[in-house]
This record gives C-alpha cells, sequence and structure tokens, in this order.
C-alpha cells in the first residue's frame, strides 16, 4: 500500500473585532504572506508549538493588529497584554497578564513554559521575569506603539470597547497540536483588567485532540467556559469540530458577549466560527492552498 503522505493544518485569526467598512487589505494580505510561511514551516518538519509561536510573534510585531505594536493603553496610560501558549503533545502551557513593555509577550509566555515552575506570571513579576530571561523590550512607548487597521483615535477615545486579538492552532507533520493566542485587551480597559487571553482553557487551549484559539469580549469568553468547553463538546459530546465552537459561541451570545474562535483537530480538520461582524482569518492545510476572509460567514 502507498504510504500516506504526512498532514499538516494551520489557521490564524487577527481578531473578530472587524468593522464593516473597513479596508483590510493589507491585513488579508500579511495573514496569506503568513499563512505560506506556516506552511513551508510546517512542511520542513517544524513542530506545531514553534510554528503557533512564530506566528503569534509576527502577528504582534506588525503593529495591524490589537496585539502587541498595534495595543492601546489603559486608562492609566499603560499598555498592558497578555498572551498564553501550550502545546498538545505535552500539555505544558506559558501565560503572561497584564505585561508590560515587551515586544513579544507570546514569547514571554513560552519562556514561562518552559524556564519557569509556573503557567501564568502576571504584571510586574512577568515583567521581571521577562528581563531576567532577556525577552526584547519596549524601550520608547510613547513611538512604538501604533493604533492597528480599523480602530481609529475616536474609537479609543469614545471609549467603545474596540477590541481584537491574533492566535494560531497547528497540528504539525507529527499529529502534534498547538495554540498560541495574544492581545492588547479592549481599549479603555481599567489598569490591571485581564481577559481571557492568557487565561489557559479559556483563550487557548490545546491537547491531543484539538487546539483552540478564541477572540472577542473576553469576560464573556470566561463567563462561557471558553475554550475547553469547546474542546469538551469535541472530544466527549460527540460534536463535529464546529458544532463544539458554535455551541461555546452561542454561549457567549446569551450572555450578552461576542466574538470568534478558530481550532483545528488531530485529522487536519479546521473549523472556525464567529458572531460579531467579522474575524480577520487565514488557514491552510496538506493539499489546500491559503485561504482568508474577514467578513465571509462561517456557517
Ligand atoms: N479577548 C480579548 C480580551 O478580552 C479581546 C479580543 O479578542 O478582541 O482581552
Amino acid at each position: 500500500m502507498p504510504e500516506q503522505a504526512a498532514k499538516y493544518a494551520l489557521a490564524l485569526h487577527g481578531g473578530a473585532g472587524a468593522k464593516p467598512g473597513e479596508d483590510y487589505t493589507q491585513v488579508e494580505a500579511h495573514l496569506e504572506e503568513l499563512a505560506v510561511t506556516g506552511e513551508a514551516m510546517l512542511k520542513g518538519g517544524t513542530a506545531a508549538v514553534d510554528v503557533a509561536e512564530k506566528m503569534v510573534c509576527e502577528l504582534e510585531s506588525c503593529g495591524l493588529y490589537v496585539a502587541g505594536k498595534g495595543s492601546a493603553p489603559n486608562v492609566a496610560g499603560q499598555v498592558e497584554l497578555d498572551a498564553s501558549i501550550m502545546d498538545g503533545a505535552t500539555k505544558n502551557a506559558g501565560a503572561v497578564a497584564a505585561i508590560r513593555d515587551v515586544v513579544n509577550p507570546v514569547a514571554v509566555a513560552r519562556g514561562v513554559m518552559e524556564h519557569s515552575a509556573s503557567v501564568m506570571l502576571a504584571g510586574e513579576g512577568a515583567r521581571s521575569f521577562a528581563l531576567q530571561q532577556g525577552f526584547a523590550t519596549v524601550e520608547h512607548a510613547a513611538s512604538y506603539y501604533v493604533l492597528p487597521v480599523g480602530v481609529s483615535a475616536d474609537d479609543v477615545a469614545v471609549n467603545e470597547m474596540q477590541h481584537g486579538t491574533v492566535g494560531a492552532v497547528v497540528m504539525d507533520m507529527h499529529g502534534n497540536l498547538a495554540a498560541a493566542t495574544s492581545t492588547g485587551g479592549v481599549f479603555g480597559k481599567p489598569a490591571g483588567r485581564v481577559g481571557d487571553t492568557p487565561i489557559v482553557g479559556i483563550g487557548t487551549w490545546a491537547d491531543e485532540d484539538v487546539a483552540i484559539s478564541c477572540t472577542g469580549t473576553g469576560e464573556f469568553f470566561i463567563r462561557a467556559g471558553g475554550a475547553l468547553t469547546a474542546a469538551n463538546r469535541f472530544r466527549l459530546a460527540g460534536d463535529t469540530l464546529a458544532e463544539a465552537l458554535w455551541h461555546m459561541l452561542d454561549d457567549v451570545a446569551g450572555l450578552g458577549g461576542d466574538g470568534g474562535v478558530i481550532a483545528v483537530s488531530q485529522s487536519g480538520e479546521i473549523a472556525m466560527a464567529y458572531n460579531s461582524d467579522g474575524m480577520k482569518r487565514a488557514s491552510v492545510s496538506s493539499g489546500r492552498s491559503p485561504e482568508v476572509a474577514v467578513f465571509e460567514p462561517c456557517r
């Protein structure tokens, strides 16, 4: 019998805060470029967790999304960032919450996963850890941070709770899964506010069956049980991958929130869902070219 070609799959999101009428051409081009880069890494045998981290680092560093460089200050004038990463093969996870001054919060989250006995570090402790470990820091916050595509100074001024996040879910050629998520949170947030993104099991989850990354108004995802609730619906309740995501999102909507979620399963299936106006997203898998979308419906 001919040997079956190894499979891989990758999905990315750039947040579910997309606004109708905005021009996301640049975002779409960037997401496509990243999908091509991620696919090349996967074809070369790179581990899912490395691809997830690399994708999210790129999304954080470019300033096009509400994460990393595209994040805005909280009401106290400080930029506080949240991120998490999980390796499904080992169930290792790392997270940082309300961390300041780092260029790539997801890389620090990976550092917490690999070089500490903790799963999550927050605030000043997270920042000290990042400095000790030599992670890149932002020298001049006033000139470093930019408003991402689709967010205007007026939005921020009137505090419309503009929000966004970036995330990646990956299955590598060895059949291992990983997920990573990073955010600047919601604009106008109080100092110390932490959403769903850095909470392992809510904003991010990966195990041997499924990897999931969420985006949306974090408070509602926390209250709806987030990523692990969808993972368990898929693993234990017999839902298809898409049904599992929609069930969790419907719970978010029932509580008054909105957002989106992306997932990949161990069979290489990709599912995406959102109940906001749009979700910036891209996907690629073995035998299928990269696809990018913002407003096209998923269901
Ligand atoms: N989930 C993020 C938060 O609440 C925001 C977003 O995904 O748009 O911090």
